[in-house]
């Protein structure tokens, strides 16, 4: 029996993931609970979305905002030495896929996302911290920093916190993707430098010896610049990395820098995504790799439809079954593989020189590879898709 203060369903966590969980699930009517713990808006890496993630936006009733949201038309792959580029665009994929996305300012997109839910019925409270869950045969407790609350069913939503994963021995790092990621932001950058960009705003993807970098363009004139590597890095590895090439020197001519951050281990997956009144979602189920910006569209993909298959379980009061997720899962886990698929080829093997910088414009499996950059890993009939699955190699942390 579920006592007088327990909530349908309390969600640990505003960002993307749980935001758009707790606006669906509040949408249908029952009592939704968001406990974050910082205020919002709060700076977020990760600014470059994919197409495959508007039609999410669209259900949950988020506009694009001008200050906030960017076009991106699709990716221009780039190596400095000896100089190659080739622009990828989402218009070329096979036809049903979603045909464009938005970079966006993280701060502000996330709060927009969280006000979403608000807007939905669902309460957030702002600067609560949870500290431990308990699930028991008839409701989950929830400890926070601020007392303790009751829920039908608990949503772990903690990004790169993974609150449940760490508790329940779960996470399972990715060895052979990237390891550490620095990163900066420019204010201000020149006509030139945005006249560069054009219409399409492509994310510009620059491979080098020592990883990789991004060079997302934002709202209002900004340039979000950052480098994943395998190996060691400290901010001056930024300068001493892209910061030194030509591209950046360009486009961040007479700008201004801010801040320079570092983030570590970010990838891995999460062995125990769902049980008995409980799911993890977003980066809490795992996060696999900044290249090709899968992040945000896999987390709010998941919350979408982790969210409907929690509405139709609430409703028929079936929400402790531990196998509830299960369909849920699978699906989701079409769409990891693929990108972990993707991923492991791009740092192992030579697939990016074959296939991002193939002689040939007329590669015959182009419009596939475009549905799977799109984020449209979903569909049946992608023969590149298939190949990427079929012939999938270990990722190294016993998924393959
Ligand atoms: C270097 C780097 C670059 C990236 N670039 C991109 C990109 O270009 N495109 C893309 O799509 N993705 C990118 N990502 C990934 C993307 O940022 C994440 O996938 C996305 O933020 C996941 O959303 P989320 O809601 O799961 O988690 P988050 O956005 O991290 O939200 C989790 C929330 O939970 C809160 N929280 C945590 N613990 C607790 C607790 N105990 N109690 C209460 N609240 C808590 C946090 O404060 C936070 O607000 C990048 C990631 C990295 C590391």
């Amino acid at each position: 029996m579920t006592g007088p203060r327990a909530v349908d369903v309390l969600v640990i966590g505003a960002g993307p993931a749980g935001a758009t969980t707790a606006a669906l699930v509040a949408r249908a009517g029952f009592r939704v609970l968001v406990l974050e713990k910082a205020e919002f808006p709060r700076f977020h890496v990760g600014e470059s979305l994919l197409p495959a993630g508007v039609r999410v936006h669209e259900r949950i009733g988020l506009r694009p905002r001008a200050d906030v949201f960017l076009y991106k038309g699709g990716a221009e792959f780039v190596r400095e030495s000896p100089s190659r580029r080739r622009t990828f665009r989402f218009a070329e994929a096979l036809p049903g896929s979603p045909r464009h996305a938005f970079h966006v300012d993280r701060a502000e997109f996330d709060a927009m996302v969280r006000d979403r839910a608000v807007a939905a019925g669902a309460e957030v409270r702002h600067g609560v911290t949870v500290t431990e869950v308990d699930v028991d045969a008839d409701l989950a407790r929830v400890r926070t920093s601020a007392g303790t609350e009751t829920a039908r069913f608990v949503v772990d939503a903690t990004g790169q916190d993974r609150l449940l994963a760490r508790r329940l021995d779960a996470v399972r790092p990715y060895a052979s993707f990237g390891k550490v990621a620095v990163f900066t932001r420019f204010e201000g950058l020149s006509d030139a430098a945005w006249d560069e960009f054009g219409p399409e705003n492509d994310i510009r993807i620059v491979m080098r010896d020592d990883g990789w970098g991004w060079m997302i363009p934002l709202a209002g004139r900004r340039l979000s610049v950052g480098m994943v590597t395998r190996g060691r890095a400290t901010p001056a590895s930024l300068d001493d990395g892209i910061l030194s090439g030509e591209l950046a020197r360009r486009l961040t001519a007479g700008a201004t820098r801010r801040d320079t951050g570092v983030l570590r281990n970010f990838s891995y997956r999460n062995a125990r995504p769902a049980g008995a009144r409980f799911a993890t979602v977003g980066d809490a189920a795992g996060f696999l790799d900044p290249i090709f910006s899968s992040g945000i569209t896999l987390a709010m993909v998941g919350a979408e439809g982790l969210a409907d298959r929690l509405v139709d379980a609430l409703a028929a009061g079936t929400e402790a079954d531990p196998d509830l997720l299960a369909p849920h899962l699978a699906g989701m886990d079409r769409g990891y593989r693929t990108f972990a698929a993707l991923i492991d080829r791009f740092y192992n093997t030579r697939f990016a020189e074959s296939v991002f910088f193939a002689e040939s414009d007329d590669l015959a499996l182009r419009p596939g590879v475009m549905s799977v950059l799109a984020g449209d890993v979903w569909r049946a009939d992608n023969p590149f898709q298939d190949l990427l699955l079929r012939a999938r190699r270990r990722a190294g942390n016993g998924a393959a």
